[in-house]
């Protein structure tokens, strides 16, 4: 259901974290509800109840509806503060990178690592620990408001100060081994391949990426969570059951603690081939109704019937050739006009790095809502897979304004074209009541092919 928090972020966080401080974290108290609760609505309003003139429009404004006023505003303030919030981002983080270049900051970092050793890959290593030792200093405050603070005052968080450090700490220590193998790989490449490096540094970034997908519900996820086989046959039955009748070669599903985090429901598939995994988080096994639970699942198996991690894959790749072939024409650019200045002596020289970051984030930021276009497109199909497989559009209404926690449920069209990497709330509500207006109508015409003016007539014969 909001898969993607993790399904895309597996793929693109390496990436993104590489460009920013990491946020991975966020303790424990289960049982926690968050400010913005909204109603577990196990009644099924009565517009939406089966009738011969059930209407989706009318049903769908019926479970709208069933959302108190004052929880739909302060999950509105907090989805809303998001936008602002990904402005604030992006402008912080070309700001302390233009005051590495500019202070000088970046080509002290590089002496003090030429310093160390002049043995290349230990060089950019050290480079490496010092940038992001930095910049995770200096993006602390920005990092603690929206990732602690900002959290914990929509009730979005369980975790105590301490914890969410530790957290924090652990992604760094992450970011440091995984973003230092990856920048001694590209920094290789620059040196060795003056006039190709981008098209070889755009494979290894996308083959690193797959690689960190494939090994992450393995080696990285357990590291923040604690991910179990799911044994309580009432909840993994008619799950596995509808993976048989669908085709998919499961016997497990999967439980993460999410609450240790959050108060989120969510869950997601995540890895690549043989590690590739359905994962619930707790808070949905929690408070979910066994309907919502079928529904999500349904979901979550769209995503991988439809082969969306590998679609998604091969959509990022473009996009990262893209990027890389980007930086290569404005990276050249920059550094004719204020290279001298700010002493990087060439692209190899890995006191560029700052530069670097900024370049691709104002690209980042530019395209930010092509990527979410991608994205919600995915979840609108698996959307549409999930409701067929599940059989259950009020388990799916359901989730969906659960998820309306932390999400706008009711955006305009551009606002969610450029926002949404989900279909919003109403729509996703309304696609599931269209589905049970056609199917209630596909049910009376097999129950009596004459019943209603226009309707073909089967031929059997
Ligand atoms: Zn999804």
């Amino acid at each position: 259901m909001d898969s993607c928090a993790k399904r895309n972020c597996g793929l693109v966080a390496f990436f993104l974290c590489l460009l920013t401080a990491s946020a991975l974290g966020q303790a424990p108290t289960p049982g926690v509800q968050p400010l913005t609760a909204m109603p577990s609505v196990i009644q099924v309003p009565p517009e939406a109840q089966p009738s011969a003139n059930f209407n989706a429009e009318a049903a769908t404004n019926a479970y709208l509806a069933q959302i108190p006023a004052d929880a739909r505003a302060r999950s509105d303030a907090y989805f809303e503060g998001g936008y602002w919030m990904i402005l604030w981002d992006f402008l912080y983080g070309a700001v302390v990178m233009l005051l590495l270049l500019n202070l000088g900051w970046s080509a002290a970092m590089r002496n003090l690592a030429e310093r160390v050793t002049r043995f290349k890959p230990v060089h950019t290593l050290v480079y490496w620990a010092q940038y992001l030792l930095l910049t995770s200093i200096i993006g602390f405050p920005l990092v603690v408001y929206e990732d602690y603070f900002r959290e914990h005052k929509y009730g979005l968080a369980t975790q105590t100060f301490g914890p969410w450090m530790g957290d924090q700490l652990k992604g760094l220590l992450v970011n440091l081994v995984l973003g230092g193998i990856l920048a001694v790989l590209l920094f290789g490449i620059v040196r060795r391949l003056r006039r190709t490096w981008w098209i070889w540094g755009s494979v290894v970034t996308l083959c690193s990426m797959i690689v960190v997908v494939l090994v992450a519900p393995v080696y990285i996820v357990p590291i923040f969570n604690k991910v179990t086989r799911l044994d309580d046959p009432r909840v993994t039955q008619p799950i596995l059951s509808m993976a048989r009748a669908n085709g998919i070669p499961v016997h497990d599903v999967f439980k993460i603690d999410a609450s240790r985090q959050s108060t989120r429901m969510s869950a997601n598939v995540s890895g690549f081939g043989s590690t590739m995994r359905i994962t619930l988080n707790d808070n949905l096994l929690r408070r979910g109704s066994p309907e919502e639970i079928q529904a999500v699942m349904g979901h979550e198996m769209g995503h991988y019937v439809l082969h969306h991690i590998y679609k998604d894959t091969l959509f990022f790749g473009v996009v990262i050739v893209i990027s890389f072939a980007l930086l290569q024409w404005s990276l050249n650019r920059s550094l004719a006009r204020w290279g001298e200045r700010w002493k990087i002596r060439d692209i190899g020289d890995t006191a560029v790095l700052p530069l670097v970051v900024l370049l691709f984030s104002i690209f980042g930021f530019v395209v930010t809502p092509i990527l979410n276009t991608q994205v919600r497109t995915t979840e609108g199909e698996a959307d549409m897979y999930g409701l067929n497989a599940s059989r259950q559009p009020d388990g799916f209404a359901q989730a969906a304004i659960h998820l309306g926690e932390y999400r706008k449920m009711n955006p305009g069209p551009v606002e969610e074209w450029i926002f949404f990497d989900h279909p919003s709330g109403r729509n996703r509500i309304y696609a599931a009541m269209r589905w049970k207006a056609e199917n209630l109508r596909l049910m009376r015409w097999q129950a009596s092919p004459d019943a209603e003016a226009g309707s073909p007539t089967p031929d059997h014969k």
